[in-house]
């Protein structure tokens, strides 16, 4: 069979991306490889996300710039998956009349089946069926061999708690857990292809395996810590309602457990968060926020904010700001509410001018912008253990050969930050690739959103090698 060539655009969250590169192994048996140029493209697939009313935006605006590709080449054929094509189905067909095929949220499985009957039989397809039970991908096993040294793996699809804003028990369905070999297998091949960090996934990781009468979520932590050849372990998210305390003890526990979590507190107004249905109350959150700074002093806790939900006043707003100020997060995600169809927010009343929510959100941003920066200046001439991930931004678009002295390399600390850093350990085999490797780094200067430093040639600069067995974490 003669090889073709598959652009997938990814919109939307980490679940995104893991399912993306089950879409693209999936392909690998019609022989499509992945290529990074649009123009080259036999097949596109937009994998969206509906989660808010921006990225759905987005979506219709890259298969609006389509048209061109598909009128100069008939025989491309062009997908929708993800979110947006779960909610709108047919729809998103006569929106887009040179589209070929919607497929939702269940249908990954099946897509290789879809493609090949558009090319026989050149006809147009939407397949939006879902399903209570996790189709295993055979080829999930395998893993997508993308040869990064950080990768997703979800662990549970859909969720059952119906906050009023969100549109995802639509989307995704109910929740559902991973068995949890099966998830062990898939991150020991990834462990194999070079991966180093994994990033369980999950809408609330904390009710993992409950319903199925599965292993906990803090056990199946247990078992992912035994993998060998892994040397960090993140997860996300956390839904402060079911944060237990034997998770928060696992932070303690387990030696590759990153020390950082993702905590959405949505709301510090405790109005609004029964408005949302989010089940907990803000003395709650504060509660759960000490009990881990106590057991995990350096946790590094970052968080979701909604700015302008249905009906939050002034005073409600100032509550939000001001549990920003006790926290001090690490890091906060700020997002404008927005209606989404079906979600029962949608149909509340009170509903905030765009402009108020403007200008909310640019409040939560510099808050918490000076905070961060603030947090971060105490790390200067700190020494971080930093997993390196690849080469820095800057340094790709200068494309120095990795060779060089002056190479300029990025990973993560165990509590998220970002950290840009020369590596000047003075070893030839470390100056060449640190790729996949914890190496200790000095910091030098700090930024609001990342640090820089460099390697000490005194420190063990550099440890556990892509493809070996032995490690230290
Ligand atoms: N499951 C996670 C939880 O319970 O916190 C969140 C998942 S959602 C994909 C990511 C974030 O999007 C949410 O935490 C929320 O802050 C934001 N979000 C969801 N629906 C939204 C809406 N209708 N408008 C604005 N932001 C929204
Ligand atoms: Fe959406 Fe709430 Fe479920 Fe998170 S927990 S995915 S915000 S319904």
């Amino acid at each position: 069979m003669k090889t073709k060539y598959l652009y997938i655009n990814t919109i939307g969250c980490q679940m995104n991306v893991y399912d993306s590169e089950q879409i693209a192994n999936g392909l690998k048996y019609l022989q499509y490889e992945m290529t990074p140029f649009i123009e080259k493209a036999d097949l596109i697939i937009v994998n969206t996300c509906a989660i808010r009313e921006k990225a759905e935006q987005k979506v219709f605006s890259f298969l609006g710039r389509l048209a061109g590709l598909k009128k100069k080449k008939p025989d491309l054929i062009i997908g929708v998956g993800g979110c947006v094509a779960q909610q709108e189905g047919a729809k998103i067909l006569e929106r887009v009349p040179y589209l070929d095929l919607v497929f939702g949220t269940h249908a990954i499985d099946r897509l290789p089946d879809a493609i090949q009957t558009i090319s026989s039989k050149k006809c147009r397809i939407v397949d939006t069926q879902m399903s209570n039970q996790i189709k295993e991908l055979d080829f999930s096993v395998n893993g997508y061999d993308t040869g990064d040294v950080t990768r997703f793996v979800t662990i549970m699809q859909g969720c059952d708690n119906y906050c009023t804003y969100c549109v995802v028990p639509y989307v995704r369905g109910r929740e559902t857990s991973r068995d949890p070999e099966k998830i062990i297998d898939e991150i020991r091949r990834l462990v194999e292809t070079g991966a180093r960090e994994v990033t369980l996934l999950g809408q609330n990781v904390n009710s993992y395996g409950i319903k199925e009468g599965l292993l906990t979520f803090p056990e199946l932590l247990r078992r992912v810590n035994d993998v060998d050849g892994l040397l960090r372990i993140r997860f996300t998210t956390s839904h402060p309602k079911d944060l237990s305390e034997n998770l928060i003890h696992a932070f303690k526990d387990l030696d590759k457990l990153c020390h950082h979590i993702h905590l959405p507190i949505q709301s510090g107004s405790n109005r609004i968060l029964k408005r949302m249905n989010r089940k907990y109350t803000r003395e709650i959150y504060l509660e759960k926020v000490e009990k881990l700074r106590n057991t995990c002093p350096d946790i590094a806790i970052t968080s979701d904010i909604i700015v302008g939900f249905p009906g939050e006043t002034r005073m409600d707003f100032q509550e939000t700001l001001d549990l920003i100020g006790m926290v001090e997060f690490d890091g906060l995600f700020a997002f404008k509410y927005s209606d989404r169809p079906n979600a029962s927010a949608a149909r509340f009343s009170n509903k905030i001018l765009e402009d108020e929510k403007k200008q909310r959100l640019q409040q939560v941003l510099d808050l918490q912008d000076q905070i961060t920066t603030r947090k971060n200046k105490t790390l200067k001439d700190s020494i971080q253990s930093v997993l390196v991930e690849g080469f820095s931004k800057k340094q790709n678009q200068i494309n120095t050969p990795d060779s060089s002295p002056n190479a300029q390399w990025t990973g993560r600390t165990s509590t998220n930050k970002i950290v840009n850093f020369y590596n000047n350990d003075g070893t030839d085999s470390c100056n060449k690739n640190v790729m996949g490797r914890l190496v200790n780094v000095r910091i030098l200067k700090t930024f609001s959103h990342s640090l820089w430093g460099e390697t000490n040639g005194k420190e063990p600069a550099c440890f556990g090698l892509r493809g070996e067995k032995s490690y230290v974490a």
